[in-house]
């Protein structure tokens, strides 16, 4: 079972992606039907972020060094960066992360209270050095896009920008078929102190605000004593898949860090300059790795809406091919990604090979289909429909892929 959904061999057998030593190692190419996917996956992810009050922008591929020395990356990262490049004389960095960037949006005016809070996202691509033994399919790339988001906000904001994200990550998620998580709220060593980044205050109001969200929501947590990163406590959410694993993908995550090395501030009600507090969200993680997840969860055969052919319409004899092109192009003008298969291959192993591409529907067209301008509906589970006319398969597609169903 785990090898038939293996996303190694899937995104291989379906033409999605693929890995070629010429190009390197760890870096995707993603083929016409894989970009498809992702596509979708990237609409659907901007369409909830406009909706939910965040704002996108877009940054750069690579920043001078003066961003990662500010940040801190080039002390405590430098391993996980490639080496730098010279341009006229100065160094310049491939970005493993976008907050500076982000960062330097924020400082790039003074703000005040009443702009807070803030939420920027970006599909941000980062390439970090990963050795190429532990590469691994999708999983661990050294070139990946981050659905990354900052939320800047002041104190007082704080527990409902965390909420918010709460329900914001799980309405994404659960829009992809996932309905089972664990959470982890990783907080700091108490006995430690000095180890972190951050007044004592701060952490405490941070863990106490995402203690708080898990808990309005009644969603049991694991809280993980001293697994916090240096610069701030955070939970992560790890989705169930269809073989019962888990795998973590969405992190949000307080950041005491950066906002103090980059001097950000806003002005309060008081008229003074305040420090104001910021969190990283990735809701999918990287596109890369929920990718790998969503074919293994499936087995390939994904939901209709992320299908990259949604319908196959098989003409039985050459005599039927206009017909099954006049379909397809209805099918695509009511938005449905369709096509024709035209090969001279019988009808049967036509229906095979679009099982075999896991196409969630196949649309049969003979003589009499022809004639009363219909069509013979079948599944890629080989469950047959029967006959309709061409409006309805469409109603009952699209009413399909509204709704994000299966099939
Ligand atoms: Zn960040």
């Amino acid at each position: 079972e785990i090898e038939k959904r293996n996303h190694r061999r899937l995104i291989k057998e379906l033409d999605l992606v693929s890995f070629h030593e010429e190009v390197g190692a760890g870096l995707a190419l993603w083929h016409p039907k894989g970009a498809r996917i992702r596509l979708v996956i990237e609409d659907y992810w901007r369409k909830l972020h406009l909706e939910g009050g965040y704002d996108i922008v877009f940054t750069p591929h690579i920043g001078r060094s003066y961003l990662w020395e500010t940040s801190g990356h080039l002390g405590f990262y430098k391993d996980g960066m490639y080496s730098p490049m010279d341009i006229e004389g100065q160094e310049y960095y491939i970005k493993p992360m976008n907050c500076p960037f982000h960062i330097m949006i924020y400082n790039s005016e003074m703000r005040s209270y009443r702009d807070l809070p803030l939420r920027w996202a970006e599909l941000g691509t980062v390439y970090r050095y990963e050795r190429s033994g532990t590469l691994h399919g999708l999983l661990r790339v050294r070139g990946f896009t981050q659905d990354d988001a900052h939320i800047i906000c002041t104190p007082e904001q704080m527990d409902d920008e965390v909420l918010r994200v709460l329900d914001f990550s799980l309405n994404l998620l659960k829009g992809f078929g996932f309905e089972e998580f664990r959470f982890d709220l990783s907080v700091r060593d108490p006995a430690k102190p000095d180890k972190y980044a951050g007044d004592d205050a701060m952490w405490i109001q941070a863990e106490a605000s995402l203690a708080r969200a898990l808990e309005t929501r009644a969603l049991p947590y694991k809280r993980m004593e001293g697994e916090a990163v240096f610069y701030g406590p955070k939970i992560d959410i790890h989705i169930k898949d269809a073989l019962n694993r888990t795998w973590q993908c969405t992190t949000i995550q307080f950041d005491f860090n950066e906002p103090r090395r980059f001097g950000m501030t806003y002005v309060g009600e008081d008229g003074k300059e305040h420090e104001p507090y910021m969190v990283h969200r990735a809701l999918l993680g990287s596109i890369e790795r929920f990718f790998a997840l969503l074919v293994e969860h499936y087995a390939g055969a994904f939901p209709v809406w992320l299908s990259p052919v949604q319908v196959r319409v098989i003409p039985i004899a050459d005599r039927h091919v206009s017909y099954a092109r006049a379909v397809v192009q209805r099918l695509q003008g009511a938005g449905l990604r369709a096509e024709v298969d035209d090969s001279s291959n019988r009808m049967q192993a036509k229906i095979r090979e679009a099982q075999v591409q896991k196409v969630p529907y196949m649309l049969v067209v003979g003589d009499r289909e022809m004639e009363a301008g219909q069509a013979n509906l079948r599944t890629r589970e080989g469950v047959v429909l029967g006959t309709m006319t061409v409006d309805e398969f469409i109603a009952l597609a699209t009413a399909v892929v509204n709704e994000k169903r299966l099939i």
